[in-house]
């Protein structure tokens, strides 16, 4: 199978072992960069840690209108600790079944952005073009794209597709995500004297059952629904005859369109009181484009042609970089519309159709033609 087919660069793509942590996208974002420059792309990387490498490609580019951005992560989630049955990093396949970590959760989404992108490399010229994004670190907090938008290298887009597992179905968005420690402290004593000490297993305590009661007072979303959180870790304490000065917990609070994510936190605040120290980890918010938008319904009807079905208005119940992209490309409608299986993504003996994979490149190159006049 050749690099220059769909399958074939979704095999190469999944010998690279990308899984984070550690990450180390380095060799994979460089292969990936090396053949975007062979076809015409202007290609610049950007590395936030050591090894942890990003890519964004350009061709085309005219003042009367931004790109198109097309977007997709490089790094996969660990194996878990069930044995697999097939060598998750040399790209097995069985039937339609393209197997390996990282297969449906995205290699096989970068390798058809990257192929549509190089079939119409030699047209974009002239045209609005494409600005391709392949971040590393997605899985765990969207890290590579966090760092991304503090850079200039993002430049403009008019719109954007994430290329994560949807089964080539466009969704028109996804929660947000606001996720913070909270550290409250104390003062230790001895077990026995408690009266000396200042528990702080105590406040926290208190904190996470006034959390346990908290009222969004918003509205469920049509499409997304309600707002959650979860309260997922609890630490503090470290011996049963000790007065714990410290203790933490873990919140993870995802949000519907529409919510304003520092009026949220200003809520939170009250709520858990002064002497609450809070460390927001990841601040994103929910990302939707009106299903009615006119790019949007020129992109249904597209994928709608190759689907055989005409789609309707769903999200995605995971996130996405789109959640730190907007930040830049603000405004820009988004859809996020890939060829792998979102039930197997992060599963052992992860796949993706193969089929799927050669279905998605056209599409996206019916998309990129549609946005560049081609
Ligand atoms: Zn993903």
């Amino acid at each position: 199978m050749s690099e220059q087919d769909a399958v074939g660069l979704t095999q190469t793509l999944l010998r690279f072992d990308t899984v984070n942590p550690p990450g180390q996208e380095r060799a994979c974002a460089r292969h990936a960069g090396a053949l975007l420059e062979q076809w015409g792309f202007r290609v610049d990387y950007h590395e936030y840690a050591e090894g942890r490498t990003s890519v964004i490609a350009r061709s085309g580019g005219s003042a009367s209108k931004p790109p198109l951005c097309l977007t997709g992560h490089i790094d996969t989630v660990a194996l878990g600790t069930a044995a697999w049955t097939r060598d998750p990093f040399a790209g097995e396949t069985d039937g339609d079944r393209l197997y390996g970590r990282g297969s449906s959760d995205m290699k096989a989404g970068v390798a058809a952005i990257l192929l549509a992108a190089r079939n119409l490399a030699g047209k974009l010229p002239g045209t609005p073009g494409v600005v391709l994004v392949f971040t590393a670190a997605e899985e765990g907090g969207c890290v590579g794209s966090q760092h991304l938008v503090r850079t200039q290298l993002l430049g403009k887009a008019g719109a954007m597709v994430v290329g994560e597992p949807t089964s080539n179905t466009p969704l028109v968005g996804h929660k947000g995500s606001l996720k913070f420690h909270a550290k409250f402290r104390g003062v230790s004593a001895h077990g026995s004297m408690p009266e000396l000490g200042v528990n702080a297993i105590y406040k926290a305590a208190k904190a996470v059952s006034r959390l346990e009661g908290f009222d969004f007072g918003v509205k469920p979303h049509p499409v997304m629904g309600g707002p959650t959180m979860n309260v997922g870790t609890f630490e503090g304490g470290q011996g049963v005859n000790m007065v714990p000065d410290e203790a933490s917990i873990g919140v993870d609070i995802r949000t519907v369109a529409g919510m304003d994510h520092r009026a949220l936190l200003s809520r939170l605040k009250d709520l858990l009181g002064k002497e609450a120290e809070l460390d927001v980890f990841s601040d994103m918010n929910a990302v939707w484009t009106e299903p009615g938008q006119e790019w949007v319904q020129r992109v249904f009807d597209i994928s709608g042609k190759v689907l055989g079905a005409r789609p309707t208005a769903k999200t995605a119940t995971y996130n996405t970089d789109a959640g730190n992209l907007l930040k830049v490309y603000s405004g820009a409608p988004t859809v996020v519309l890939g060829p792998g299986e979102a039930q197997l993504a992060h599963q052992t003996d992860e796949y993706c159709s193969m089929a799927r994979v050669r279905e998605s490149v056209a599409i996206y190159e019916a998309i990129i033609c549609d946005w560049c006049g081609l």
